[in-house]
């Protein structure tokens, strides 16, 4: 029998659900077992309680976009306020030295950076597959299994190079045959399609100006073949839709949409610069939307239109995106940050801090088509965060559950992914964090040292 813990009477819930939990819930193995009633008690006797009395209880964050390996350079000088092209092209050829040492102490960092923050469940965008590092997935997956975090890996790649009228470098782009065979590959080795699955795998061509047509063909048609998820990014500047009206002659949208990609197993990063009739055919065809605002802002590329999506029936997604563009990758920040933007260009009662933690969890769910993470109710994987409000600024704070995302958190005290305390007093279990930094800072320094 698994252990029953009554994680009970919680200063403040949002589950994600119209249910009643006052009480707070109960988790049993890896799933929660029941939702407890304002002043009830749970229906079977509970091996442990854990005081919530001072904690305001969430479904895990799910982050629907991210490339750990930015975490290497992030902040990092010849890259800073700069557009989004000769942003990426500052930085290719800095990727271009990524080694397998560099992909594991990243990920590992990253994952860690996002658990602290309240997030059970990640997504990776990873593209860059220099000859010295034809493992990064491989590599991303056994970080996470280590660690014990969900994850969503995005096998992605780019056969574009500059000889080809493409953005990137030629030594990160792989060849087609390659890719394919290597997608394939990682399907069979590591997507685990299961309720409550860790880990699965997602084809993720980098952008339509770093493939070619055929190439992101063959992926939604192996995708469909195989079951996966497809992902990439996409009408996430203006300068992006001009290139591909050059480039291809389509708009970004009908440039997907007639090789495949706009279909129910599709979610892209950004979404940003799209008309009214492209949100309605994306809602029609059921696609998902990652949704980065701190990225979004840093980078100057506009305000996703969050509201018109959601009235589509577009799923939205929370995500940090990278951390050479966001800087970091904390969740619960861009939670936050989703509610600020929002109000730039909505109207102030137009969007709730409720908005906003929904597309964090059940959002994020949503996109990866998943219906076993993302709230609080019978069933579900027990995924959940718990924040503390004992730092000085949310001193006489009204409401704790408002206070989370108008204040704005940083950290969670504690962190359950699959049934298990992923963090405990603010503190990732099992990880030195002082050791992971110092670590980090070093495989950071060694790749951008050719570049400085
Ligand atoms: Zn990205």
């Amino acid at each position: 029998m698994s252990e029953r813990i009554w994680i009970k009477n919680p200063l403040a819930i949002y589950t994600g659900t119209d249910m009643d939990a006052g009480a707070g819930i109960v988790v049993e193995g890896d799933t929660v077992a029941e939702l407890v009633p304002a002043g009830g008690e749970p229906s079977r006797p509970v091996d442990r309680t854990v005081d919530a009395g001072e904690h305001v209880l969430i479904p895990g964050l799910i982050n629907t976009h991210h490339h750990f390996y930015q975490t290497l350079t992030r902040a990092f000088p010849p890259a800073l306020n700069k557009k989004l092209f000769p942003w990426l092209q500052t930085l290719y050829p800095v990727w271009a030295g990524l080694k397998p040492a560099h992909i594991e102490v990243s990920t590992e960092l990253a994952l860690t950076e996002m658990m602290l923050s309240g997030c059970t469940c990640a997504s990776d965008h990873h593209y860059v597959f220099p000859e010295t590092a034809p493992n990064c997935i491989d590599i991303q997956a056994e970080v996470a299994k280590r660690l014990g975090m969900r994850v969503m890996l995005t096998r992605g790649s780019m056969s574009l190079g500059q000889d080809q009228g493409g953005l990137p470098p030629q030594s990160v782009v792989q060849s087609e045959e390659t890719i394919m065979s290597e997608s394939e590959r990682l399907i069979s080795q590591w997507h685990d399609a299961s309720e409550g699955s860790m880990c699965r795998i997602v084809l993720a061509p980098c952008s339509p100006f770093s493939v070619t047509a055929e190439l992101m063909k063959a992926s939604a048609d192996l995708a469909r073949e195989r079951n996966v998820l497809l992902h990439t990014h996409l009408a996430e500047t203006q300068d992006e839709n001009d290139f591909c009206k050059q480039f291809v002659g389509q708009r970004p949208l009908d440039y997907m949409e007639s090789l495949g990609w706009l279909d129910s197993n599709v979610w892209y990063a950004h979404g940003i610069h799209f008309t009214d009739e492209e949100i309605r055919r994306m809602g029609k065809a059921g696609v998902g939307v990652a949704h980065c605002p701190s990225s979004n802002m840093i980078l100057a590329s506009g305000i996703c239109r969050t509201k018109e999506l959601d009235a589509a029936g577009v799923s939205v997604g929370l995500a940090v995106d990278g951390s050479a563009s966001n800087d970091c990758s904390n969740m619960i920040q861009e939670v936050r940050m989703a509610l600020l933007i929002g109000r730039l260009r909505y109207e102030a009662d137009e969007i709730t801090h409720y908005d906003a933690l929904r597309w964090g969890t059940a959002g994020g769910a949503s996109v990866f088509n998943r219906d076993d993470i993302g709230t609080l109710a019978p069933g579900k994987q027990a995924d959940l965060g718990m924040f503390k409000l004992d730092e000085l600024r949310f001193s006489g704070a009204g409401d704790p559950l408002a206070a989370l995302v108008v204040i704005g958190h940083d950290r969670a005290d504690k962190v359950m992914i699959k049934g298990q305390w992923k963090v405990e007093d603010g503190m990732p279990v099992g990880t030195d964090l002082a050791d992971l930094m110092q670590r980090h800072t070093r495989a950071a320094q060694e790749l951008i040292a050719p570049h400085r």
